[in-house]
């Protein structure tokens, strides 16, 4: 089947088209408009899916060399996410699907983050263990088929992504700082300063008690020396990363030994750290495990990803109705 797929949960429009299973586009269309403000405005997201949105189907055909009238189904994501954003893409889909008289699926973005593993021939096996770390959610997921997972470990407060960002809000750094963090930590020394990992019963994670500490140390060496933070900017990214890597790692570890789970993955925007690649690396090395990293485009938000879990939904038959409303939050 051809599909054509829709992700706007957040601030990136994205469209792809996939057919019999292999992803042939995935155009991702970012909003700068954000960076002045230092996070997401809801509103203005919305706004620019509206402008972006037409464009990026468009590029998505030409790149896959595929005719909008040999669409077979549209794929969207009806949730979680922003409301305002879901609404353009659930809307586009379904009046896309209306012209061409085809059906609509209905996707679970947490669900089509672990699905990324699914777009290469490198495929992990049932049942595995999958790190999602984005800028809404940390959990460790245990995935016993396409559609059958169970959350086995989550944040109690931040996500991962977002003590990042927050983290690089405090340094100074614009909006989003994951990926400066990254860059500036591959120059700095990730033991130059030790932050304390937090005690959480399980496979949970908590990350607002690091913040805080992070907070509370550049107060005080500001304090000391007003140009700490750019003096040590490298040693702090890299300090900082590194811990939030271990904390992640651990639980990872110790749910898969937990469950017996061998395949191990990662996905979501966080997955797109070199820290922690390396860290997940490592760790599967030496523990004789199978790991799974998604190629960069498909770990930040992607409709690639949408299409392949739309395909898996195709084959099973399962189609939404018109009357599909997106969804705020939506459990996996
Ligand atoms: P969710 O999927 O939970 O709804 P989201 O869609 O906002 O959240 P993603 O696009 O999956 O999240 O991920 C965005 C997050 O990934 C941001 O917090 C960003 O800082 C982080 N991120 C992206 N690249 C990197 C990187 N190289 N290193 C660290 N963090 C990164
Ligand atoms: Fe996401």
């Amino acid at each position: 089947p051809v599909i054509l797929a829709i992700e706007s949960s957040c601030d990136d429009t994205s469209a792809s088209v996939c057919v019999d299973g292999k992803v042939l586009s995935n155009v991702i269309a970012n909003q700068s408009i954000h960076e002045a403000y230092g996070g997401v405005v809801p509103e203005l997201a919305s706004r620019v899916h509206q402008q972006n949105i037409v464009p990026a189907v468009q590029q998505a055909f030409a790149k896959a060399k595929v005719s909008k009238n040999d669409v077979d189904a549209v794929a969207f994501t009806r949730g979680p996410g922003l409301l305002g954003s879901l609404l353009v893409g659930v809307s586009f889909a379904k009046a896309f699907a209306l012209a061409k008289n085809v059906p609509i699926i209905e996707v679970n973005h947490m669900q089509a983050h672990v699905l990324a593993h699914f777009i290469g021939d490198n495929k992990p096996s049932f049942p595995f263990l999958c790190l999602t770390v984005s800028g809404g959610h940390t959990q460790i997921v245990l995935v016993k088929d396409y559609f059958d997972m169970e959350v086995v470990g989550q944040t109690l407060d931040d996500a991962a992504g977002e003590a990042l960002d927050k983290t690089s809000k405090i340094l100074g750094l614009p909006y989003p700082g994951g990926p400066l963090i990254d860059r500036n930590a591959r120059l700095g020394n990730r033991e130059a300063y030790y932050f304390p990992e937090p005690q959480i019963p399980g496979f949970d994670f908590s990350f607002s008690g690091l913040k805080t500490s992070i907070l509370y140390f550049i107060r005080d060496n500001v304090a000391q020396n007003p140009k700490f933070t750019e003096e040590n900017i490298n040693d702090i990214c890299a300090s900082v990363e590194y811990r939030i890597a271990t904390i992640l790692l651990n639980k990872l570890k110790k749910a898969a030994l937990h469950y017996g789970v061998k395949d191990i993955a990662l996905a979501g925007g966080v997955s797109a750290n070199t820290g922690l690649r390396l860290g997940t690396k490592e760790m599967c090395e030496q523990m004789g495990w199978n790991c799974f990293i998604p190629e960069m485009q498909y770990c930040t938000d992607n409709a690639g990803m949408i299409a392949i879990a739309g395909y898996y939904k195709y084959l099973k038959g399962e189609f939404a109705d018109q009357g599909v409303a997106p969804l705020a939050r939506m459990p996996i």
